[in-house]
Parts: structure tokens; C-alpha cells; sequence
């Protein structure tokens, strides 16, 4: 029942790509192997709020890596740009979402899109416990979603279980003082941040209200300043797709961040969001029917953001 253009462009856009079943389900965290491999949903929210949809656009999944640029803009807007570029630094990385990577010298994290740096945001979040400190981030992501999230306890207890690597980046991070606090809290925070549910739809509304420059555009509530919004969206063009960046870069052209979930979220400044939930992922954790999805409306569209026609 689809009556705009747009959501007739969507609904072409989801023929075409549900027969494509590349990718594998993320077994890595072992409930998310357990998803309906052909769910897929397509969103476009502009700016100003007009959303669009097609598929499954109501279904949730944890949003996974796609919390990173948010929690980074809120550990910015704790601490401000100093503080947090003395832990983080913002150099394309290039590396693994799960890379045990510290700059030789400062030993900071190349960037907060992978995980070394994603924990470190984490930590620096304010409160006076971790159950505040996820609370704050649950607040703060249902602001931009502009409804109330919750978390996904069985894939929370999942990570909790199997997630030793994160563990051991947190441990390796607290030895170069890099992260502040009890590094078992700060990764059962990252666990909870990471299970936070999250529908295509709401992914689209939280970068549409990026695009807007950090004001919702559905509630009306001005979240986050301008010039975190400007630095999350740097960190997203040149880390938010890992070790696939520059094929990104070249093929689509938006600043985005893909999630193990299955989401990818693209934003265009000023301008609109995207969203595309499928659970078959590429080797590089993205996606596979999402980024195909996306280079196929991005040229369409002619949303590249170095095409100027
Ligand atoms: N919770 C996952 C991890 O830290 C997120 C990874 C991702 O979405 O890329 O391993």
C-alpha cells in the first residue's frame, strides 16, 4: 500500500534486492544467528521529517555498531572536544570493527567506530554507576529515535558471555589509562549499549535528526550542538565502514555506520537519512543486501556526496 513515489522507488528497491542472499548470519554473538535471514526494510526520512518506507520497517534488532557515533557525540558533550580527543584520536583507521589497534605513541584508539575506541566513548559517559551510565545512553538514543528504546536481554546476556575480545580491548585499554572506571563495567555497559533495540525506521529518524544538525525533526528537541554533529559525521565518512571505508566512499559516497545487527545508517548533511536493515553480512560485518541496497539507490538518487550534478 505504498501512495508517494519514494515509497514505490522503496518497494522496487526490495524486489529487486530480497533475492540477493549474500552474506551469513553474525555467529560471533551466538542469539544473533538465530534472526529470520530475509527480513528486510528500507527507510528515507529527510531532514525536516517526512519518512518513507517499505518491508519490514517496524522489526527490531539491536542497533549494534551503528550506537558508536551516538555515544561518541555524548561522551563529547560530557567532557568536550579536548578531553575526548586526549583518549580518542580521529584518523581512518582502515582496520576491523574488532581490531586490537592503539596508536604506538599515545596508545589512543584510531577513531571511535572501532571497537578499542567505541569502549573508551563508553566510559567516558558521566554517571555514578553503570546502570546510570547505560540509562543516560538509553535516554539519549530514545531522544534521537524520539520514542522510548529498550535493550535486548537475550543478546545482551550473549555478548556477556562470548565477548572476550571486547573484554580483553577494555582491559589493554585501562592499562595505558586510556579508559577511566572498572573496565568489567565499562564493557557491560558497551554490551547493553549495543543490545539496544532499534527498528528501521527508528535508525532513520535518529540520522535524519544528524541531518538536521542534531535538532529532531519529529519531536522538535535539539539534542546534540552542531559542531558534535559535524565531527560524528567526519568519523563516519572516513571509519564508519570499517576495513570496507574507501569501497564505501567510492561506491556510495554517504557518511554511514553499519551495526553486526544487520543495520546500516547513511546520512546526508542537511539534506536526508537512509536506512536499511538485512541480517546476511559481508566479510566485513556490513550488511550484504543493506550495502548493495545502498550503492544501487545512492547512484540512482545521484546522492554521492562528491557528485555535484
Ligand atoms: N557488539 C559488537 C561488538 O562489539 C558490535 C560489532 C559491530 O556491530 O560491528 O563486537
Amino acid at each position: 500500500m505504498t501512495n508517494s513515489p519514494i515509497e514505490k522507488y522503496l518497494e522496487d528497491i526490495y524486489k529487486r534486492f530480497i533475492k540477493n542472499n549474500d552474506g551469513q548470519l553474525a555467529d560471533y554473538i551466538p542469539e544473533l544467528a538465530t534472526v529470520d535471514p530475509d527480513r528486510f526494510g528500507l527507510v528515507l526520512a529527510t531532514a525536516d521529517g517526512q519518512v518513507y518506507k517499505y518491508g519490514d520497517t517496524s522489526d527490531e534488532f539491536t542497533i549494534q555498531s551503528i550506537s558508536k557515533p551516538f555515544t561518541y557525540g555524548l561522551a563529547i558533550s560530557d567532557n568536550g572536544f579536548d578531553y575526548v580527543d586526549r583518549k580518542i584520536d580521529v584518523e581512518a583507521s582502515g582496520d576491523a570493527y574488532n581490531e586490537i589497534s592503539l596508536d604506538a605513541d599515545t596508545h589512543r584508539p584510531k577513531n571511535a567506530m572501532i571497537n578499542a575506541g567505541a569502549i573508551t566513548s563508553t566510559s567516558l559517559i558521566r554517571a555514578a554507576s553503570s546502570e546510570e551510565r547505560y540509562e543516560r545512553i538509553r535516554d539519549f538514543f530514545s531522544k534521537f529515535a524520539a520514542r522510548d528504546l529498550s535493550l535486548d536481554q537475550a543478546v545482551y546476556n550473549s555478548e556477556l558471555e562470548t565477548g572476550h575480545r571486547n573484554r580483553a580491548i577494555a582491559w589493554m585499554l585501562k592499562n595505558f589509562d586510556i579508559i577511566e572506571g572498572n573496565p568489567e563495567e565499562v564493557i557491560r555497559s558497551y554490551f547493553e549499549q549495543c543490545s539496544t533495540l532499534v527498528s528501521t525506521e527508528d535508525l532513520a529518524i535518529m540520522g535524519a535528526t544528524l541531518a538536521n544538525n542534531g535538532v529532531n525533526p519529529i519531536s522538535g528537541e535539539e539534542i546534540l550542538d552542531s559542531s558534535i554533529v559535524e565531527r560524528i559525521l567526519s568519523v563516519m565518512m572516513t571509519a564508519g565502514m570499517y576495513d570496507g571505508a574507501g569501497d564505501w566512499m567510492t561506491s556510495v559516497g554517504i557518511p554511514a555506520k553499519s551495526g553486526v545487527g544487520g543495520g546500516i545508517l547513511g546520512v546526508l548533511p542537511g539534506q536526508l537519512a537512509i536506512a536499511v536493515f538485512s541480517p546476511l553480512l559481508d566479510r566485513h560485518g556490513s550488511s550484504a543486501r543493506g550495502v548493495a541496497a545502498f550503492e544501487t539507490i545512492s547512484s540512482d538518487l545521484n546522492l554521492h556526496i562528491m557528485n555535484v550534478n
